[in-house]
């Protein structure tokens, strides 16, 4: 790191807002350059030129052209294009038609075949562009499976990147649920060396894990919240690659997310039919009412209105939200749910819509604008998930004053406090047991909390107050930054968890 010129970090991932997004790793890798930005760093942001990039950004001649590049014994030749989102950071777009130009990012009906060549590529042509274009890198930060090989062919093929030799890596895992597995044989297809295919390696199981690849080959890993990187490291929580963390226990760290409240404030929401703040609630009445008639329930604001917002996966606790659905609205509650995913949850909960027309809705659907308005009009905000790395929609509820009901396990615990009637502290009510009678028993205290004038305003008070802003989070990244590029010697070994 040179004092004369700003630190140069090169992040890359799969998607980031506003380019592409199918989930929370999207706000993170689009809020996170800006907060970085904002102290100081220069970011140069690598992402795949997908179809739906292209048809929303008007990008000019390329930056680079037809570089060419040998992936697994095959030719192949890409263009980089540019784009400047906001000072202090550039997105290089990684052009390939064959590889992006499709309707979906990871797949459409099923996952596309070839993602472990389409990604492999992209982690081989991002750092061909890097060395192409001869700047400075203090260190590559790389995001989930999809770019989990760049720490790997730093470390293994230095032949494809001679002058980057030393340059650090930070993998950050967003979700282990997801690793990028596939049959053995595509570690020819992505140029890892035959001789990493063994247990201490990138194999899994017979077949290979880009993941794990990352997770042995950087510097340090991080997930998006301390409790979730100590669940990681247990066998319940660590979709078979707890061993493998534990034995990077001294790299591994747990880092909060943070939002963008630039993009979620209530006071300045384009979305809204209404802005309101913790000093003027009324503006929340509004949004609820608007709610209420866009899903065709009834006007009255009078019963607690609880949502969720989510990709309709097991992960996110569904078949215990509708066990408990009857109950729920037989305890008074009005229930919405935003969502797309598996078949199965669509089914189930269209059908308990259908049977209770007049007290649940439910629209199947990725809808941006919609889920800021449940943000606001909402009472409550459910999230009963297995496991959650860190989770954005309840951070965003408490800052709309939307009471989060969750579960405690991962980021879910760590930024959702418990009620207590006496001390008037807390923001939400958390639940443990993974099980219908939990969430009930919840509900229950949510609303008798709901029907108490005091306790719901210390409560909304307390929620609207919680700060979560990326100022904190990046000054985090920025002190793990540090200690990668410049280790501290003959100090004690990094604290493992923040
Ligand atoms: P995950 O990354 O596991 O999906 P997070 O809570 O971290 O969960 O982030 C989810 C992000 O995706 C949030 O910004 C949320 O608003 C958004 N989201 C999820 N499903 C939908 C949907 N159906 N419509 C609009 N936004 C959605």
């Amino acid at each position: 790191m040179s004092a004369s010129r700003p630190l140069h970090i090169c992040m890359a991932a799969s998607e980031a807002a506003p380019y592409a997004k199918s989930g929370g790793l999207a706000d993170v890798v689009g809020a996170l350059p800006k907060a970085l930005a904002r102290r100081g760093c220069r970011v140069t942001l690598f992402h795949p030129l997908y179809r739906a990039v292209k048809e929303t950004f008007t990008l000019h001649r390329p930056v680079l052209a037809d570089v060419p590049l040998a992936l697994g014994g095959e030719r192949r030749v890409f263009d980089v294009f540019q784009h400047r989102p906001s000072p202090g950071i550039t997105t290089l777009f990684i052009g390939d038609d064959d590889f992006f130009d499709r309707s979906g990012l990871y797949g459409e009906e099923e996952d596309y075949p070839d993602n472990a060549r389409r990604f492999s590529f992209f982690c081989r042509a991002l750092l061909a562009t890097v060395a192409r274009l001869g700047r400075p890198v203090d260190l590559f930060h790389l995001h989930d499976w999809q770019t989990a090989l760049v720490p790997l062919y730093l470390r293994h093929r230095p032949d494809f990147t001679p002058s980057l030799s030393g340059v650090p890596s930070l993998l950050t895992i967003h979700n282990l649920a997801y690793q990028g597995l596939f049959p053995a044989t595509a570690i020819h297809g992505a140029d890892i060396p035959g001789h990493l295919f063994h247990m201490e390696g990138v194999e899994f199981y017979g077949q290979v894990n880009f993941l794990k690849g990352g997770i042995l080959y950087a510097d340090a890993v991080n997930t998006v919240s301390p409790r979730y990187c100590r669940e990681i490291q247990t066998a319940e929580y660590g979709a078979g690659l707890d061993g493998v963390l534990r034995s990077r226990r001294d790299h591994l760290y747990g880092i909060l997310n943070g939002v963008d409240y630039e993009l979620w404030n209530p006071g300045a929401d384009a979305y809204l039919p209404a802005a309101y703040s913790a000093e003027d609630l009324s503006g929340k009445e509004v949004c609820k009412r608007d709610l209420l008639r866009r899903f065709g329930l009834s006007p009255d604001l009078g019963p607690p209105l609880m949502a969720t917002i989510s990709r309709l996966v097991d992960q996110k606790g569904f078949d215990i939200i509708a066990s408990s659905m009857a109950e729920l609205l037989d305890l008074g509650f009005r229930y919405i749910l935003l969502g797309a995913g598996e078949e199965k949850y669509v089914r189930a909960f269209s059908n308990l819509a259908r049977r209770h027309p007049d007290r649940m809705a439910v629209k199947i659907a990725y809808d941006e604008s919609l889920a800021h308005r449940i943000e606001a009009g909402a009472d409550f905000f459910l999230m009963p998930s297995r496991f959650e790395p860190c989770g954005l929609n309840q951070i965003y509820s408490l800052r709309y004053g939307t009471i989060p009901i969750v579960r405690a396990t991962g980021g879910l615990d760590d930024t959702v406090t418990s009620y207590d009637r006496l001390t008037g502290e807390g923001n939400g009510i958390k639940f443990g047991e993974y099980s219908p009678e939990a969430l009930i028993s919840a509900a229950r205290e949510a609303r008798s909390l709901y029907h108490h004038p005091e306790h719901r305003a210390n409560l909304v008070r307390n929620a609207m107050a919680c700060d979560f802003s990326w100022d904190s989070s990046a000054g985090r990244y920025l002190d793990l930054y540090g200690q990668l590029i410049a280790p501290p010697r003959g100090k004690p070994p990094l604290e493992s968890s923040f």
